[in-house]
Formats: structure tokens, C-alpha cells, sequence
């Protein structure tokens, strides 16, 4: 397979510039032309002698993604993108507007192979893993869009289709790239990478003392009801993630935010909240509590706002931070994995309702 230019880190791209036999200050332009003025060929970069744009084109690969469907929610102006890679796979992407600016939420995988059972990204498995030339493609193409709506894009969170942290080194040297002040210089301390708890990883992520936010799935206060939806509990009981998060706080100072889909009759009741509070005890950490989103295929639902707002309550008022997350584009299918899967139900045959 032919080396994605855009996949490079900087450093990366000045020893392949330089093993073309080329000036070092060709790498500079290139990298400038893929991060800054965000080209989508080599062909673009006027600035390069022809021969070089041509050999770059017949040498190299460059992903081409595209934008496929574009969707906007009318009740609160929530973008979600269907994005077309160059072999006919489909990944998605939010762009929600804040006060504080806009964030977009990306996938770094096709498809996931984690298997939790609420979750409409796992249930065709894992097709592939996304390049950071791909990952990069996503931010740069809703970049684009958010500008020619006269918006930007504040932060980043990589919640959308795939896990995180079982595409590591891709996505290590997406968030290099990304965060680079010659590239797109969006700084860590506007990013969040999600991930269901892969202990090893986590370890792994914490040695890089990335000044990222780091939040983890937990969806359950104890084994036995984690181990129900998510099948990567079965390999890393609750205390390893927990001491897991709690060494990760003491290696990289940064506090750990953990997600918690409330289900209804499964995770949501008084006695897992205080069972919760006890697990988390001492550690800084926020809880974000997210009604769960009906997937069809899993016959989870989510329960009345009030008892929603009795976990919340409970947890704060035992002196443990919680917020219950707003929902944007539930008009749009908003929520990760739910397009791309009813989009290869439309492929397969079925419908497509918008
Ligand atoms: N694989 C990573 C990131 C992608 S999922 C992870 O597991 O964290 C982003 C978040 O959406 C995760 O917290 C995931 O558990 C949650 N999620 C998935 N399906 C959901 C649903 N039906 N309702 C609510 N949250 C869901």
C-alpha cells in the first residue's frame, strides 16, 4: 500500500522528504499545504516544482473522504455527517454548537469490535481501523462546513463509531498531528478521547502525559451489571479500570470524566447511585449521565426524566459531581453509530427513514 503523506506526524514527514532526496524545507510546505491549508491533492500545492507535485501524486496516497449526507437538526442546528471513505465505507461525525464554540465528535474506527450490548456502532463488528490521514479528514472536511457557516470548531471528542484506544497508534498520531501549532493547532486541552476501559491502554495513553480528557464508559457501579452490556468487563473487572483511572490521575494530573448511560431497571436505581459514589470516592472525577439512546436491535429504554434527576441528585448531593448530559439531534440520529448502521440496512434492502 502506498504511504498517506497525511498520515506523517511532522517529524515523520521530514525523514520521507529527505529520503526523497529533497531540500528540507519541502517538508515544511507540504505540511503546511495537508494541515493548514487543509489541500485535498497534491496537485494543489502551487508552490512545489511540477515534477515533485507529480511524483508526490504518483507515489504517495492522499484519502480521499468526502461528505455523503449532511443532516441538520431543526431543533437545535446539530450537524451529523456521513462521512464516505475511498473504499465505500462509512463513518460518522457531530458537529454541535456551544456557547463556548463549536464541538465536533469523530469516529476513529469502522465499526467496533467491543460489543456493548446498547450500542448501535458494534453490532455488524469491526470492519477497519481508520488512518490518522482519515481521522484528520473528518475534522478538516466539518472544519470547512462550520466555516462556511460562519463557525468554528472549539474542541474535539472522539465518541463516535469505533474504540479509541484499540487503534492506538493511529490515533496517537492523529492527535500529534492535529495539535500541532504548523497544523490545525487545536490544543489537547480541547480534546476528550472515550474509551470502554481498556486497562492496558489506559496505562499506555497515561505515559504520554497528554494534557487530554480522558473518559471512560462505565455505564455500571459494580461487575455483575457491567459485565451484562459490556463484554470488555468480562476481561477487565471494574476495580483494574478504577485503580486504572486513579493512577492515570496520578500520573498525568488530569481528572478522569466518566460516562454512565442510565437504563432503565438496569443501572439506574437509588442503590446504584450510592454504590457509584463509593467507587469514585476521592478521586475529582465528573459523571456524566446520559439517558440511554433506543437503539432498535436492543430493546434498552431509557426511564422517566424525574428518576434520571434523582440519580443526579443523589450523586451530588453526596459530594459527587454529576451532570446530566443535554441531547442535541435526536431528530437526526444524532447519537454515534445509528446512521452509518441504518444506512447498511438501506444498503441490504431495507429503509431509510429521515
Ligand atoms: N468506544 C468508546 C467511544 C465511542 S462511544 C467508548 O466506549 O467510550 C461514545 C459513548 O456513547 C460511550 O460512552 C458509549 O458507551 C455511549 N453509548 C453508546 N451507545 C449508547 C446508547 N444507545 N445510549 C447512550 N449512550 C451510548
Amino acid at each position: 500500500m502506498m504511504k498517506d503523506l497525511r498520515s506523517l506526524t511532522y517529524e515523520q514527514l521530514c525523514e520521507e522528504v529527505k529520503a526523497m532526496g529533497q531540500p528540507s524545507f519541502r517538508a515544511k510546505q507540504i505540511y503546511s499545504w495537508l494541515h493548514e491549508k487543509r489541500a485535498e491533492d497534491y496537485s494543489e500545492m502551487s508552490n512545489l516544482p511540477a515534477a515533485l507535485r507529480e511524483k508526490l501524486s504518483s507515489e504517495y496516497a492522499l484519502a480521499k473522504v468526502s461528505i455523503e449526507r449532511r443532516m441538520v437538526s431543526k431543533i437545535d442546528g446539530t450537524v451529523k455527517y456521513l462521512f464516505r471513505l475511498e473504499d465505500g465505507e462509512h463513518v460518522e461525525g457531530v458537529r454541535m454548537a456551544y456557547k463556548r464554540g463549536g464541538s465536533l465528535c469523530i469516529s476513529t474506527q469502522c465499526g467496533c469490535r467491543m460489543g456493548c450490548t446498547f450500542c448501535a456502532s458494534t453490532l455488524t463488528g469491526l470492519c477497519r481501523n481508520l488512518t490518522p490521514s482519515e481521522m484528520l479528514s473528518e475534522v478538516y472536511l466539518a472544519a470547512k462546513d462550520a466555516e462556511e457557516h460562519g463557525e468554528k470548531i472549539a474542541s474535539l471528542v472522539l465518541m463516535g463509531i469505533g474504540e479509541p484506544l484499540d487503534n492506538f497508534d493511529n490515533v496517537m498520531d492523529f492527535l500529534t498531528i492535529l495539535s500541532s501549532d504548523n497544523g490545525f493547532n487545536l490544543g489537547m486541552r480541547h480534546i476528550s478521547l472515550s474509551t470502554c476501559g481498556l486497562v492496558d491502554k489506559i496505562y499506555k495513553l497515561a505515559e504520554r502525559k497528554l494534557q487530554l480528557t480522558l473518559s471512560v464508559s462505565l455505564h455500571a457501579p459494580n461487575d455483575e451489571i457491567r459485565r451484562r452490556t459490556m463484554p470488555v468487563a468480562k476481561r477487565w473487572p471494574i476495580d483494574e479500570l478504577i485503580k486504572a483511572c486513579r493512577d492515570y490521575f496520578d500520573i498525568t494530573g488530569r481528572r478522569i470524566s466518566f460516562e454512565y448511560a442510565l437504563i432503565d431497571g438496569v443501572n439506574d436505581q437509588p442503590e446504584h447511585a450510592m454504590e457509584l459514589i463509593k467507587l469514585l470516592k476521592g478521586m475529582g472525577a465528573h459523571v456524566n449521565l446520559i439517558p440511554v439512546n433506543k437503539v432498535n436491535e436492543t430493546g434498552y429504554k431509557r426511564g422517566k426524566r424525574e428518576s434520571v434527576e434523582a440519580f443526579a441528585k443523589l450523586l451530588n448531593d453526596n459530594g459527587q459531581n454529576a451532570t446530566i448530559r443535554r441531547e442535541l439531534g435526536s431528530d437526526i440520529n444524532a447519537a454515534c453509530g445509528q446512521l452509518r448502521r441504518s444506512t447498511i440496512k438501506t444498503e441490504k434492502g431495507g429503509t431509510l427513514s429521515e
